[in-house]
């Protein structure tokens, strides 16, 4: 196990388009591996390979804890309906803001395996899904936020007055 540096916005790696990958190697099983225990380690529910500096298209998601999703080559084939919300990026520390997302989304991946399956998600994976890919684009979510980016603490603070 091992747990790598998560880039932070402001890292030219996080701009960049991601490579396919062709395909698996003991390296690239280790950066998954990595990729969830650094994905755990700091309680996020996806993290993309840019994220931790590499430049591959690779994706892990986990909304629940318990049900970890390994995306390579991920591509949305199918999107519905309409989800506004936070959203919080592991490379954007302490911050969210307000973004629009589909709420339904159909995806196809490749697994650990190389073999090619299809996701259905909807509300926080369809938003999982979407944020993780964008970051294979070299997008942040912060381009995306409706009004302004907020320090995590001022929702706090705003859910207690509620
Ligand atoms: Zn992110």
């Amino acid at each position: 196990m091992a747990i790598r540096n998560i880039r932070e916005i402001g890292d030219d790696v996080l701009n960049k388009t991601c490579k396919e990958v062709k395909e698996m190697t003991p390296r690239i099983k280790e950066l998954i591996e990595d990729m969830l225990d650094t994905m755990y380690e700091a309680n996020g529910v996806g993290l993309a390979a840019p994220q931790v500096g590499i430049l591959k298209r690779i994706v892990v998601i986990d909304v629940t804890g318990e049900d970890p999703i390994v995306m390579i080559n991920p591509k949305i084939i199918q999107s519905d309906g309409e989800q506004t919300g936070h959203e919080g990026c592991l490379s954007v520390p302490g911050k969210t803001g307000v973004v629009t997302r589909p709420n339904y989304v159909k995806a196809v991946a490749l697994d650990e395996n190389m073999e090619e399956y299809e996701i259905e998600g909807t509300e926080l994976l369809a938003r999982a899904i979407c944020h993780e890919l964008d970051h294979l684009d070299g997008h942040l979510y912060v381009e995306k936020v409706e009004g302004r980016l907020m320090d995590v603490a001022e929702i706090e603070d705003e859910e207690i007055e509620e």
